[in-house]
Formats: structure tokens, sequence, C-alpha cells
């Protein structure tokens, strides 16, 4: 765990897969995209496994239940139980249910995932405003959720039911594009009531809460591809993070992140489960990664030398974050990043 501001990613002489007991995967980016598993993953998931680490994938989509996900993950070669999935369904769920009665009822606009969260807790599911729910909670329903459900939501909102989301994340990716998620959705209740809502998912407490009570993780690393939840999540609950480069992010949103948006390791894709990871050291003004030294100049990034893509990536990173300091690095990094093919 670091202390302060980040200003360059960290070395590990072992490999991660032996120095964090537990690791928090985030799904879509990192394990799967658009229902297919991506490069390396089923082969370094199962070696990082085989070698003692505990592996739980941590899901910001509150639609699919733990067992479905579970399903699709052995379906596509990585072994998992329900027990080894946590989703915001899960983490809102306990939320709900220390803020109203034992056994509640609960105006739901979502899916399935977040009904049997709900019964897991306790509490009791209905579609109606007029059902006199104690709660509203709203999370991703998939394309056919009716539009009638935001009313009923916004129904008993406005009466001053307390309002939750599993997640807000604006948008979802699908296999034929990008659609909207269900931040988009809370938009809309929210537009309709002028209310707020309280959030469970990443980058929120209650969703590393959730994660930490159900792993029961000493020394977690949360890997993810995206910096505003995953990483994020992680900084805020003082946990590592590996940031990989199959989902979201690319080279020039890293270089720009501000510290809570900066992971603690980066690598290409899950391999860097399986691998210690370099440090970088200081020469003059220059940050050294392997054979590339990097340099922040009066207005962009400046590197030189050569070798791996991913080492001159780190270093960029240690002069772009150094450079900025707490904010954000405005420096152009585009030359730099294109010599490395990023
Ligand atoms: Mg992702």
């Amino acid at each position: 765990m670091s202390q302060g501001v980040r200003t360059e990613p960290m070395g590990s002489g072992r490999p991660l897969s032996e120095a964090y007991d537990t690791a928090l995967l985030d799904l879509d980016g990192v394990v799967y995209a658009g229902g297919r598993a991506i490069a390396h993953a089923v082969d370094s998931l199962g070696a990082a496994r085989s070698g003692g680490m505990r592996l739980a994938y941590v899901t910001n989509n509150a639609l699919r239940t733990p067992d479905a996900v579970a399903g699709h993950l052995s379906e596509l070669g990585i072994p998992a139980g329900a027990d080894d999935v946590i989703t915001s369904a899960q983490a809102v769920a306990r939320l709900i249910a220390e803020q109203v009665p034992a056994g509640a009822r609960v105006l739901v606009v979502g899916g399935e995932g977040l009904r049997v969260a709900l019964r897991e807790r306790g509490l009791v599911p209905v579609e109606s405003a007029d059902d006199d729910p104690a709660a509203v909670v709203q999370g991703y329903g998939g394309p056919d959720l009716p539009w009638g459900r935001f009313a009923e939501a916004s129904y008993a909102v406005r009466r001053g039911v307390p309002w939750f989301a599993s997640n807000t994340d604006l948008t979802i990716p699908s296999g034929r594009g990008i659609a909207p998620g269900n931040g988009a959705a809370v938009e809309v209740v929210r537009i309709a009531t002028g209310a707020e809502p309280q959030v469970a998912g990443k980058p929120l407490p209650p969703m590393h809460r959730e994660t930490i009570l159900r792993t029961g993780a000493q020394r977690p690393l949360v890997v993810g591809d995206r910096l505003d939840t995953d990483i994020e999540g992680a900084f805020n609950g003082g946990v590592d993070s590996l940031l990989v480069l199959t989902g979201v992010t690319d080279g020039a949103q890293l270089l720009a992140a501000p510290p809570q948006h900066r992971p603690t390791y980066v690598d290409a894709d899950l391999r860097g489960l399986l691998t210690g990871q370099p440090e970088i050291t200081r020469e003059g003004d220059g940050f050294r990664c392997g054979g590339w030294t990097a340099t922040a100049g009066a207005d962009r990034l400046e590197l030189t030398g050569d070798g791996g893509a991913l080492d001159g990536l780190r270093a960029l990173c240690a002069a772009a974050w150094t450079a900025a300091g707490d904010g954000a690095c405005r420096l152009d990094g585009e030359k730099s990043l294109a010599r490395l093919g990023l």
C-alpha cells in the first residue's frame, strides 16, 4: 500500500500472483469482451490459480446473478463458482438492508441479479410504487426494461422513499457497440425527481467492502481496465492495482491520469499477473525503465532508447505523473506513444 501521491508505476521482484493473495478481477475488458475470452486470459488465470492465488470476479453489472456469471466464465474455460463472483447488486442489497427494517419491500428497477441479491438479504422485491416500498433500487435492466419502470421509481422517490443505485456507469459495452448503462437510467429518474441516489458500485466504498467481506482477502490486488472505476475503486480502498490494456484505457489516458486514477502496476494483459514488474530508476531529469528513458520537456514528453513497449510506457508514466504531481499531466505524449506502437 502506498502513501501520498503515486508518481510512477511500482516494481515487484516477485510475480504479482505470489506477492498478493487474491486478485479482484474486473470482467469486461479484462477477462472477456463481447462474450469472448480476451487473449491470454484463460491460461494466465489458470496458472495464477494453480500457483495459489485466489481469483474473485468483481463486476458493476447488476443484471446477471453470480451463478450466471460463474457459468459464463466456466464456459470460457475459466472455472468459477457463484462464490467467486461479487456484483454491485450484492453491494447495494447490503447497503439497503442496513437502512430499512428487516423483511422490507424494495421497489426494483432492474434485472434478476438485483432481485436475487435483495432476497439474499431477506428483502422483498416489488414492482410498483403502490406496493409501499421502503426503498427504491436501480440496477442495469438490459435492453428490454420498459419505460414504465422509471415512472414507478419516480413516483416513489418523489414521495421521499430512499433511492439506491447499484452503479452509475453511463455506458455498457455490447457486441454491437456502446449502449446506455445503469448510470443513464439513473439520470432519467434524477431528472424526473431532482433527488440523489446512494450508489454502491465501483469506485465507491460499498463495492470494495462487499468484495473484501466475501473474499476475506488479506493482500488483494485489484485488476481492471478502467481508470475511473477499477483503479479509482482500488485507490479509495487503499489497495494496490494492476491496469491491463485490453479494455477501454489507452496510453494517452494513462499518462494524463490524476493521482486517484494511477494504477500501482501496468501491463499489456493478464500475463502480467505471472511476472515481476520492472523497477523505474531516476537518471538526472529522466526516468529509466528497461532500455527506455522518458523525460518531461516544456510542452511534451520525450522518449529515448529502445526495448519493450510496456517498459517505455512505464517510463513515460513516471515522467508524466512526476511532472503533474497531484494534478493531471497536460504534456503531449503522442509522438512518444506512437514510437511504442501504443
Ligand atoms: Mg472493465
